[in-house]
């Protein structure tokens, strides 16, 4: 069991989860459940996510590789309920194909309609019942070695579409960009287990965690890859 004094997470995500994670938070925002009359729009969508784990003393990082969508999720415009076998099932099948994978997390999406929604509700952030559901989620806990990831991914329509570049960080663990008319936040908690056995999670410390989610070609000033091997030759 891996027990941590003060961890720090370091979360990576590939381009190909970033994508699955954006059409499945728009398909469901603009499409909804067309078999349900009352949920044709703007429904809350739910996946599991796959990837890697490298410790480094106190510090964890975290490479978010691939999800699979949830089906059999009950999906509402506030809530998303997960089918209690899922998570097991879609394991069984990946640890069989791909056992170097580990089951991290999962993701979910919270919907509005616009911009001022978001902000009045603070929409990008876990609810208390996310938090509670990662609290409680033993099977999450225990594939993941004790390190469960939940994401968070925030839509909402644009009344107006400005020029934008590139994602934006809004905090450590929150970032936003836009799509068409689409803005979407993404929003990472970690949960951990500290060297008393409780359980903790970074959302609900503030801290312990940074999403890196566009900063490949960030450089920091003074930064060095090379100067101990340039010394020496
Ligand atoms: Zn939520």
């Amino acid at each position: 069991m891996t027990k941590f004094k003060e961890p720090f997470f370091r979360v990576k995500l590939s381009d190909q989860l970033i994508e699955s994670m954006t059409l499945a938070a728009l398909e469901a925002y603009v499409l909804g459940d067309q078999r349900n009359k009352k949920n044709k729009e703007k429904i809350e969508t739910l996946g599991y996510i796959w990837g890697f784990r490298r410790i480094e003393g106190e510090t964890v990082n975290l490479y978010l590789d691939r999800m699979s969508l949830s089906l059999s999720a009950r999906r509402t415009n506030g809530s998303v309920t997960p089918h209690e076998h899922a998570a097991e099932l879609k394991h069984n099948l990946i640890e069989r194909w791909s056992p170097h994978l580990l089951l991290l997390g999962d993701f979910h999406t919270h919907p509005f309609d616009d911009l001022t929604e978001v902000k009045s509700n603070s929409g990008w952030d876990f609810s208390q019942a996310d938090l509670d559901y990662l609290d409680g989620d033993e099977f999450l806990w225990e594939k993941s070695d004790q390190t469960p990831v939940n994401l968070v991914m925030t839509v909402c329509r644009l009344g107006r579409v400005r020029e934008t570049f590139s994602a934006e960080m809004c905090d450590q663990n929150l970032w936003q960009f836009d799509a068409g008319e689409f803005r979407f936040w993404l929003n990472v908690n970690v949960g951990f287990v500290n060297r008393d056995g409780d359980r903790r999670q970074t959302f609900k410390d503030k801290s312990g965690v940074f999403l890196d989610l566009n900063t490949r070609f960030y450089n920091m000033p003074g930064d060095r890859i090379a100067s101990h091997i340039l010394r020496d030759a």
